[in-house]
């Protein structure tokens, strides 16, 4: 059997080094925001080539403390791709603001930037950029787009640790930045964690306080916060686990190599790879017709796999009311279609060529 992923076994390496910190942390008798989280900071700030990096406790809220920063008038608008997570559209309204969905490019899965500019009104304030699957959206793009327009970017790079356009990371880009350490994703906690990057000092400061009560000096509050911290424990496995993202991103890497070097490529549509881009492969997508049929397959042959996503936002109970009348034919084709094949750091390359024959072999 081949499993989809396992947690266990993907930190098994890191066990030693989990109890000592944990250990540390137990003794040291300070439990909330903390040396651990300070550290963490400083370091992921630095591999995102960010001035800040404030850790909250999730991703969800990484992207809404995001948008309460910049502090847009109420019911400005924020456009999003149409196939993005539900995570990403649920921080627009938790934020009080509006998503304005658009379709993504039918060959990276990301936001079209010429969608963008068809969607621009006198109330777009910002565009939320979900790098999906571990590939960038076009940035260089998007930015002048933003620039031209006068809008806010906010990057969701929940999917897309140490990605890159030309020589530039994911949490680079755009004004501020939210990242997710879900313990499945590229770079993850044990349990719930997220972070936001900027290199904005004054955005950074108001964050800083909005993850702590709207408080930077204890019983003083200044905003209307909530209580986001990341968990002085997890920050201290992630800056454990952030020493080995090089090693980790190579791994998930060589093996989409693997997939792109066997798969019949008239059978089954691949990512689509270009120069221009470092990819990490959060996830690895192939599409297929028979989609569903084509899990069932491999499932029967000992190989789990996932589905990212079933439904799309705009098909879901909570937006019914919303955006059920609206239709999105490359998300939904997308939706329809889409795969995901095992590709985590428990996965050895003859995994992936037994993979690769197994599909060759599907009979649609
Ligand atoms: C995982 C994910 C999130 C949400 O992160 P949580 O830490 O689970 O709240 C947001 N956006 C995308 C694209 C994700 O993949």
């Amino acid at each position: 059997m081949i499993e989809y992923e396992n947690l266990g076994k993907l930190n098994a390496k890191y066990f030693m080094q989990y109890e000592n910190s944990f250990t540390e942390f137990l003794k040291s008798g300070w439990y909330v925001l903390g040396k651990g989280v300070q550290s963490f900071e400083t370091n992921f700030a630095n591999y995102t080539n960010s001035n800040h990096c404030i850790g909250v406790a999730s991703g969800l809220d990484a992207l809404t403390i995001s948008f309460l920063a910049l502090d847009l008038p109420k019911g400005s608008e924020v456009i999003v791709a149409a196939n993005s997570y539900i995570a990403s559209v649920l921080s627009i309204k938790q934020a009080g603001l509006i998503p304005v969905l658009v379709e993504p490019c039918s060959d990276t899965y990301n936001i079209d930037p010429s969608e963008i500019e068809k969607s621009i009104t006198s109330n777009t304030k910002a565009i939320l950029c979900v790098h999906m699957y571990g590939k960038l959206c076009d940035m260089s793009s998007i930015m002048s787009i933003a620039k031209a327009n006068n809008l806010k970017v906010i990057e969701d790079c929940a999917q897309a640790h140490g990605a890159k356009q030309g020589s530039d990371v994911a949490g680079s880009f755009g004004h501020i930045n939210a990242f997710s350490f879900y313990p499945t994703k590229n770079l993850g906690a044990l349990g719930d964690a997220g972070a936001i990057v900027t290199s904005d000092d004054k955005l950074a400061d108001k964050v800083k306080a909005l993850r702590n009560y709207g408080s930077h000096i204890k019983y003083q509050n200044i905003y209307i916060g909530m209580n986001s911290r990341l968990d002085e424990c997890q920050a201290r496995f992630l800056d454990i686990k952030l020493k080995d993202i090089y090693n980790i991103t190579e791994h998930k890497r060589t093996l989409a190599q693997i997939y792109f070097r066997l798969l019949n490529s008239s059978k089954f549509i691949l990512p689509i790879q270009s120069p221009d881009f470092f990819d990490v492969f959060h996830i690895f997508n192939i599409r297929h017709n028979k989609r569903d049929e084509l899990k069932s397959y491999l499932e029967e042959n000992g190989v789990k796999t996932e589905i990212h996503y079933p439904i799309p936002p705009h098909k879901q109970e909570c937006f019914k009311e919303t955006y059920d009348h609206l239709n999105f034919p490359i998300t939904e084709e997308i939706h329809r279609t889409t795969l995901s094949l095992p590709i985590s750091t428990i996965h050895s390359s003859d995994d992936i060529i037994h993979i690769c024959e197994l599909l060759n072999n599907f009979e649609a």
